[in-house]
């Protein structure tokens, strides 16, 4: 079958999904959703015994209809490569009575790897067929682990740059090094004077700018997303819903067709939608729980049906989770409404110039069917991160140590339950350490990883061991006006 793609905004433009991949974000500002995917059906008895890339070609092909079989296969080869350090690519692991799905193994320890390994190589086949411009720059806001994710996915793709802006001073020491270390000839990095949202508004404003784009356009240059808003990020993810599910089948700690709950750490809402997708697919999730930190506007939403933004940014020690308009939401609206553009258009004005909506009370009831939610203040965070490692001796992130204060918080029923581990503890060291009762003062990223290392006799990953001997490439930091200069030089200098 073949999916088409169209806007949450507008039913009118249809496009493939090779074109919403090369494309990122709909002309009219809204993001790309198929109508076919509760028709996209996976039969669960397929998946027995059945690896990762055996599932993620089954989902691929199944949302990205007018990709070949050959080409799917041949891109998720690719992808899930020897660059994740586990052969199931995403395995899961006993968590006391509960299961954590491991998402961290991949070349730069976060989850976002199985999305951004994944869409370059998309977005290649994607150009070769459509004939789309040979000159594709990516621009990429990045809460932290997205940036260095887009860069190694992207670093030396012929055709391709990649330009990423970070919240200067709101990542871990570890994230920023993993950014500013960053080689390779068509990479641009910079920090902004903001947080991840300025950030996000304004890579969006970049996109929608027709002077620019036009500008650019002249050179043959066209502007792409890495965003999860891109469908080509959002898809991959569904995969290891459905591959953590077959892990369990075969452990047989559930039956098959048995429902299961997944704990979902949650900033943009891209996570936790692929787990709405697998659902809709014939997943049987019994609930998705939205774990937030301290930025809690999905838990009050999904609590009283008022979106609002208006509130004080926190910065937490889950900062891939610091966000406050979180885009994929926007997709759950349509699908939620029985594909209402008119109201999802009319939602997310009100955002954009209120920032705060309130939903009508029959699409509310009807997300509350799938979802669930809880948040963790920080110190939540840093005592399920010691209680997590006492009482179990499993390490966990500050991003998974938000979603496992939320499981426990939680009235436990019947489901079996699965803690989604969206980051290696490694990348936050400090944080990590602290929470382990341990005084950090005066130590920098490294000296905490070396004394996280002995302190629980685990290793680092390589690659950020290897960061301590690495050269900073990339130290500007610029001001939100000034992002779209910064663009634009970046764009002249690697397609030169
Ligand atoms: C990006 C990220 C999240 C949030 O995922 P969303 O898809 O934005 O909801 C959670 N944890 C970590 C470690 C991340 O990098």
């Amino acid at each position: 079958m073949d999916a088409l793609y169209h806007s949450t905004r507008s039913a009118d433009a249809t496009v493939t999904s090779k074109q919403a991949i090369l494309a990122g974000i709909a002309s009219d500002g809204g993001l790309y959703v198929s109508d076919a995917l509760t028709d996209t059906h996976i039969n669960i008895d397929e998946l027995n015994g059945a690896g990762y890339h055996a599932i993620a070609r089954k989902v691929l092909s199944a949302l990205l209809g007018d990709y070949t079989n050959d080409e799917i296969a041949d891109c998720v080869a690719a992808a899930y490569n020897t660059n994740f350090s586990s052969a199931e690519v995403t395995p899961v692991s006993p968590l006391g009575d509960d299961w954590l799905l491991e998402l961290f193994h991949g070349p730069t320890c976060a989850f976002k790897d199985v999305a951004l390994q994944m869409l370059p190589r998309l977005m290649s086949v994607a150009r070769t067929t459509e004939g789309g411009s040979n000159k594709v720059m990516i621009v990429t806001a990045t809460s932290g682990d997205t940036g260095k994710a887009a860069l190694a996915g992207f670093a030396d793709v012929a055709g391709t740059g990649v330009t990423v802006f970070f919240p200067a001073g709101k990542v871990s020491d570890i994230q920023r090094l993993q950014m500013v270390t960053q080689v390779g000839a068509n990479v641009a990095v910079a920090g902004i004077e903001g947080t991840f949202d300025d950030a996000q508004t304004q890579v969006k404003r970049i996109f929608a700018d027709t002077a620019l784009n036009d500008r650019l356009a002249k050179t043959g240059v066209v502007l792409s997303s890495a965003n999860s808003i891109n469908v080509g990020r959002l898809v991959p993810q569904v995969a290891y819903y459905f591959s953590a599910y077959a892990q369990l089948v075969a452990k047989a700690a559930i039956t098959p067709g048995e429902a299961v709950s997944y704990v979902v750490p949650t900033g943009n809402f891209g996570d936790v939608l692929a787990g709405y997708y697998a659902k809709q697919m014939g997943l049987p999730v019994a609930k998705l729980i939205v774990a937030s930190n301290s930025n809690k506007v999905l838990t009050d939403f999904l609590t009283t049906g008022t979106y609002d933004r208006r509130r004080e940014f926190v910065k937490t020690i889950s900062p891939s989770m610091d966000i406050l308009v979180s885009s994929n939401l926007e997709r759950l609206l349509y699908y939620a409404s029985d594909g209402d553009v008119e109201l999802v258009g009319d939602l997310m004005t009100k955002l954009s110039t209120t920032g705060v909506y309130t939903l009508p009370r029959s699409v509310m009831d009807r997300i509350r069917t799938s979802f669930d939610c809880g948040f963790a203040s920080d110190q939540d965070t840093r005592d399920a991160i010691a209680t997590t490692w006492r009482d179990t001796g499993v390490l966990i992130d500050p991003h998974t140590a938000v979603a496992k204060h939320v499981m426990d918080t939680m009235e436990r029923d019947t489901f079996p339950r699965i803690c989604l581990a969206t980051a290696s503890p490694y990348k936050f060291c400090a944080d990590v350490l602290f929470a382990l009762g341990k005084d950090t003062s005066g130590m920098d990223g490294f000296a905490c990883m070396e004394a996280l290392s002995t302190l629980t006799n685990t290793t680092a990953p390589e690659q950020l061991a290897a960061l301590s001997g690495a050269r900073e490439l990339h130290n500007d930091v610029v001001s939100q006006q000034e992002m779209a200069a910064f663009v634009t030089d970046a764009c002249a200098r690697v397609f030169a």
